[in-house]
């Protein structure tokens, strides 16, 4: 949104950006969504070191005495993502080189975390394929795809990415973007069993990581966006029974709720119809377990609509949305929860990282969990009861001025609810930190954040009519379109801002920061050698010093990283790895802050002292933006397909119809395809690809009107080249 001079993300990765063309646009949508030629999951093996090992409760529970490996997707249950390694550190950093790479056969997003077991490195790529390696040589174990139907990237939100896997005993366990589970033979890639945790006529998607607590494998879910109603869900690791199902959301009111629990939260829902649509509030990302309270923490997201004048029109705070519930992991017993955005409108989800720790706070020892959501705001909860400790905003809260502790409940300011008028507001539902994990460092006990600002208008869809199986937001995205006036739309630009944050949870203060290009950077790092990584969407994965944030050390990836690294040890030598592609909501979405200049690569990288590994040089994007046909409509059919635009396809064609390198860049559709405008959008001619057919929901004016706005915004493209190339 308020497309972004491109010098504001100057980076000499990607300064070369230039157009993409249409048909390489294509070709390289088709490289990455051809159909299966066979609908079964299939696995494939090669020979050499043997994965395969037992990694027992007492593993899990100890996994911060076992330095060498990485065995939950937070490394530890605490979620810390720290390493005492400190082979590599601040003063030898600088000798850091590949080790070696893998380049997976994809150009989607990339967001894993890897896991190490005993050598052998565990990864997924885009559709939810998995990767097991030698972590030493980097020698292919083996792969497993559970064959997505492609068709099914048309109900991901944010791409077709996957977070990672668990495992536990012998098997490793992945869940797929359509919503299975599926438990895999450690040693081989072979399936053990798999299980459908959804249902598979609503647009639920899986991209999160599942968690493995006592022999059960924990998964939530997404899909918020397009109507779903969220849940936690824990299965039986040896046999793929489910033991229990925590709904984060009541359901039909009209019918028995599945526990008191949810009939008390039903009091928090007034009025509206929200059960039809879903309710949101999906697990789709975080979790933490601590063993010796045995509570579960799960971060539940955001309402389904978005706007809680539709979902909920007599207000209320709408239990569990936006909150961290606790729950017992055998039963999946409510425990306690903590709202963090109450009555939620603006897709400021509590699904982000959560982080557990002992803080001696006011000369108490007390056992917290801290969590830095999309609201803006840092907070320091009991994590026995839910109680608030302490709350404040690392970056910029338009919505509410703070967190009144007498109450424990965010003070809104007036308008932020765009009840009468839309409100201008930060953070955006982008968030002022989202999925992106964080790290806790108990050597500097400092929390680091990959924060950001960026605004975002929020605005009632009045024509918001529920559409199954689309996006149903309740909000005009229009209004965050880039303002046509140039020095507008440079004063918003200003405003978005991507930093590091290195805060102390104590206090709830910054300690310092480190300033970056722009927003949407990478997951984050800490290790015992005064050390904390971090890649860019830029393609710059960096070392600085954990104490004071110096870089110390970069390498060009020449793709962007969103992912988070880990670090490992085999054979007496220290790894760092990290999933490098480029990918996820971000660049659907607001594809202009970094335009693409190569073809994407997804590619895991891994470093250690002295590597001396290439990298094989990125392909160079051809670019040719066709010349655009003529505008057949008057202002009027105009400015109503720029409302549609922006309500039906900007999320995944970008805001402005400025493509972000993952999908077709519309701006650039050639005569064929302007011609098959209709069979396209109306009739799903590429459905198969995962766009979706749009004839139920868009009448052929609607169309129309959506049509000549590329065609106004390729015009506009068009004399931009030409000024340029006088
Ligand atoms: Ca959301």
């Amino acid at each position: 949104m308020f497309g972004v001079p491109h010098t504001l993300f100057a980076i000499p990765a990607r300064a070369a950006a230039k157009p993409l063309a249409l048909l390489s646009l294509l070709a390289l949508l088709g490289a990455c969504s051809k159909a299966p030629e066979s609908t079964s999951p299939t696995t494939q093996g090669a020979g050499g070191v043997t994965a395969g090992h037992g990694v027992s409760d007492e593993r899990l529970v100890k996994a911060g005495s076992e330095p060498d490996v990485w065995l939950g997707h937070g490394r530890t249950y605490d979620e810390q993502r720290y390493s005492p390694l400190k082979q590599i550190d601040a003063a030898n950093v600088g000798r850091l080189g590949l080790a070696w790479s893998y380049r997976l056969p994809t150009r989607r997003g990339t967001e894993a975390t890897p896991l190490v077991v005993d050598g052998v490195l565990y990864t997924t790529g885009p559709w939810s394929i998995v990767y097991a390696m030698n972590a030493a040589s980097g020698e292919l174990l083996w792969t497993y795809d559970p064959k997505v139907p492609t068709e099914w990237a048309r109900y991901a939100c944010c791409d077709v990415v996957n977070r990672g896997v668990a495992a536990w005993g012998d098997k490793i366990f992945v869940a797929t973007l359509d919503g299975r589970l599926v438990a895999l033979d450690a040693s081989t890639g072979e399936m053990r069993w798999s299980t459908q945790t959804t249902d598979p006529e609503r647009p639920y998607t899986i991209t999160g990581a599942p968690r493995v607590v006592k022999g059960k494998v924990i998964i939530g879910n997404g899909g918020a966006e397009l109507g779903v109603r969220g849940y936690v869900s824990a299965y039986d690791a040896d046999s793929g029974q489910q033991a229990w199902r925590f709904y984060t959301v009541p359901g039909d009111p009209s019918l028995p709720f599945e526990s008191e629990v949810l009939q008390g939260a039903a009091d928090t829902w007034k009025g509206g119809e929200w059960w039809k649509i879903g309710g949101g509030g999906t697990v789709w990302d975080s979790m933490a377990y601590d063993p010796e309270l045995d509570l579960l923490y799960v971060g539940v997201g955001n309402g389904s609509p978005w706007s809680r004048h539709i979902r909920s029109p007599g207000g209320g705070d709408n239990l569990f949305l936006s909150s961290i519930v606790a729950l017992k992991p055998d039963t999946g017993a409510y425990v306690w929860h903590y709202q963090t955005t109450p009555g939620d409108s603006w897709d400021y989800t509590a699904t982000q990282h959560m982080i557990l720790t002992d803080l001696e706070i006011g000369g108490q020892l007390r056992k917290v969990i801290m969590q830095a959501p999309k609201n803006g705001f840092f907070y320091v909860l009991d994590r026995q009861t839910g109680e608030l400790i302490s709350a404040s905003n690392f970056v910029q809260t338009t919505w509410a001025s703070h967190i009144d502790m007498e109450t424990g409940r965010p003070v809104e300011t007036p308008g932020a609810r765009f009840a009468d008028a839309p409100s201008f507001a930060l953070p955006s539902p982008f968030g002022g930190h989202n999925w992106h994990p964080m790290s806790y460092s108990p050597d500097t006990g400092l929390v680091y954040i990959p924060a950001q600002e960026f605004p975002f208008v929020y605005g009632k869809d009045e024509t918001f009519k529920y559409a199954p199986g689309y996006w149903n937001l309740g909000v005009d995205g229009s209004l965050s379109a880039t303002p046509e006036d140039p020095e507008v739309a440079k004063q918003l630009a200003a405003m978005i801002k991507g930093r590091i944050i290195a805060w102390n949870p104590v206090t709830q203060k910054e300690a310092f920061h480190v300033d970056h290009p722009g927003p949407w950077n990478g997951g984050l790092l800490t290790t015992g050698g005064n050390l904390l990584f971090q890649g860019t969407p830029g393609g710059q994965f960096s070392a600085y010093r954990a104490d004071n944030g110096e870089r110390l050390w970069e390498f060009s990836a020449q793709t962007g990283i969103v992912a988070a690294p880990i670090t490992y040890r085999v054979d007496g030598v220290q790894y760092v790895a990290v999933m490098a592609g480029w990918g996820g909501t971000f660049p659907l979405f607001f594809g202009s802050a970094y335009p693409p200049s190569n073809e994407p690569v997804n590619e895991l990288l891994v470093f250690k002292l002295d590597g001396d590994a290439i990298l094989a040089p990125p392909v160079r994007l051809e670019q040719v933006l066709p010349e655009p046909p003529e505008q057949k409509v008057d202002a009027e059919i105009l400015a109503r397909g720029k409302k549609d635009y922006h309500l039906r396809c900007a999320m995944c064609h970008g805001e402005s119809a400025v493509g972000g390198g993952i999908l077709p860049d519309l701006r650039y559709m050639n005569s064929q395809t302007h011609q098959d405008f209709y069979a396209i959008v109306l009739g799903g001619a590429r459905s198969k690809s995962g766009m979706p057919p749009f004839g139920q929901i868009l009448s052929a004016e609607e169309v129309d009107g959506i049509h000549a706005y590329i065609i106004d915004r390729a015009q506009n493209a068009w004399a931009q080249q030409a000024t340029v190339g006088e």
